[in-house]
């Protein structure tokens, strides 16, 4: 019963990030109570007059929105970790996602230890709802539940597979029959999350990839994530490979063929949709695909790190956010760090913008916080305000990375990142607790992550074509 619901109140938070209303954006408040029965924000203001069943001292600390992860594949993600980083195709564009990646098979039974170490990692960097693109087994849904975050599940599903002809091209496998039986699991994942008593979990439409599935496909996947009314969520315009593809097959960009197909929306989010085509490197002489994109009122879930690590980025973030594209932030891959990805929004997008103009501070938390709620659905998440969902985290203004504070995010974002992050509650609950995961267990899962790490890395002589070992392909850093 909700008026059982316990009150518990920040009681005069040093640095709160609000949400205005009226001007709507995130704003800074000072000395404020923020008080939140149950899993809703009740009251944000100078003083709170009536009672409350816990009360948390705000002194020394800046109360936050939760972050958002708008792209995150949880499992076996971290298997990744430290072995291709300095590597790839040279003939397919540096990418190590055609050629290498295949080359890391993560077992079903394996996978439980990197979901929950990916979750761990999620939460100590402030994130309170992450998108999920990966691979479900049994008992994961107990996991997500378990781990007190909000996880929107991608049952992603796809007609073809990539296969690598010795890393100078790519071909399709197709198997049409498995990606029409992929969305008919993915209707019942969706509907069976509908009803998941935590409220927590939720489901998505995800076709895989714009070059994986064909076009009938996609728009009854559209179809149903609307009549689900669910967030349909797809790759495209990810890597060069693909849009050469599309443009072989159709004529025209990835972005042109799927607004024929009718699928862009305000429930579309694209995945990376990084070769849209004025970038410098696509095939297109034209600049028209950010339009299309603000038009329909798309969401882009921008993952700096992962594609950086290939030497790739949007061109630029701001220039998307000019166009009125919808942006959102997402982790992909390790690291599961949020707030690095915040930072590395900026970093990048000022390097390849030329300018300190190109995106602020702000407007990178803004995509993501209120960005990845929009792409969501979602007007009561990302957000600081009475009525919003109690996903907040505190940062403790105290740590010697925080240290000296002038502008608290600022001193977040370039400096502290994780480290300062001390307490996260979600949906109301205690997640975190000066520092400690209370619903999972990070050194356990740690410690079976390597243990899967070393199995995966000791198969791949039996998967490469040419039976090499994983430090013939990839040498260590340093011999
Ligand atoms: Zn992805």
């Amino acid at each position: 019963m909700v008026s059982e619901d316990p009150t518990t109140i920040i009681s005069k938070a040093s640095w709160v990030i609000y949400w205005d209303w009226e001007k709507n954006r995130h704003r800074y408040g000072r000395d404020l109570d923020v008080v939140f029965k149950g899993n809703t924000i009740q009251y944000v203001g100078s003083e709170y007059r009536g009672k409350a069943d816990r009360r948390v001292d705000g002194n020394g600390i800046l109360v936050m929105p939760g972050l958002i992860d708008l792209h995150c594949h949880l499992f076996g993600g971290s298997v990744d970790k430290g072995v291709f980083d300095d590597i790839g195709a040279k003939a397919l564009y540096g990418h190590a996602l055609y050629t290498y990646s295949p080359l890391l098979q993560v077992w079903e039974e394996e996978g439980e230890a990197t979901v929950e170490g990916a979750l761990c990692e999620l939460i100590q960097s402030g994130t309170t709802t992450v998108v999920d693109i990966s691979r479900n087994y049994p008992g994961k849904m107990e996991l997500l539940d378990r781990s007190g975050l909000r996880v929107y599940v991608g049952e992603s599903f796809r007609q073809a597979r990539w296969i690598d002809v010795e890393g100078r091209a790519v071909e399709y496998q197709w198997n049409e029959e498995a990606g029409w039986e992929g969305l008919s699991k993915a209707i019942r994942t969706v509907e069976a999350l509908g009803k998941h008593p935590s409220g927590r979990l939720r489901g998505i439409i995800m076709p895989a990839q714009a070059d994986t599935c064909k076009a009938d496909l996609i728009k009854e996947a559209f179809k149903q994530a609307q009549i689900l009314d669910v967030p349909f969520h797809i790759h495209a315009a990810q890597t060069l490979i693909e849009v050469h593809e599309i443009v072989r097959r159709h004529g025209m960009s990835p972005i042109q063929w799927l607004e024929e197909l009718e699928v862009l929306g305000s429930r579309t989010t694209l995945g990376h949709c990084i070769f849209v085509d004025h970038h410098p490197w696509s095939p297109f002489r034209s600049e028209e695909d950010l339009r299309r994109l603000s038009r329909y009122g798309v969401t882009v879930a921008h993952c700096p790190t992962v594609f950086a690590r290939t030497g790739m980025t949007l061109h630029t973030f701001g220039k998307y956010r000019k166009a009125g594209v919808n942006l959102g932030i997402g982790t992909d891959s390790y690291p599961y760090n949020m707030l690095e990805e915040v930072r590395n929004t900026v970093l990048f997008a000022r390097t390849t913008g030329r300018s300190v103009f190109d995106t602020s501070t702000s407007e990178a938390f803004h995509a993501a916080t209120v960005g990845g709620a929009r792409a969501l659905l979602r007007d009561d998440l990302g957000k600081i305000a009475p009525g919003c969902k109690a996903d907040l985290v505190l940062v403790d203004l105290s740590h010697p990375s925080m240290q000296p504070v002038h502008d608290p995010l600022r001193s977040l974002v370039y400096v502290a990142a994780d480290r300062a992050v001390k307490d996260v509650y979600i949906d109301g609950n205690h997640v975190l607790k000066d520092g400690r995961l209370l619903t999972l267990d990070w050194a356990t899962s740690k410690r079976k992550e390597q243990e899967v790490q070393n199995a995966v890395l000791q198969r791949v002589s039996r998967l490469d074509p040419k039976g090499r070992s994983i430090l013939e392909i990839a040498p260590l850093s340093l011999d």
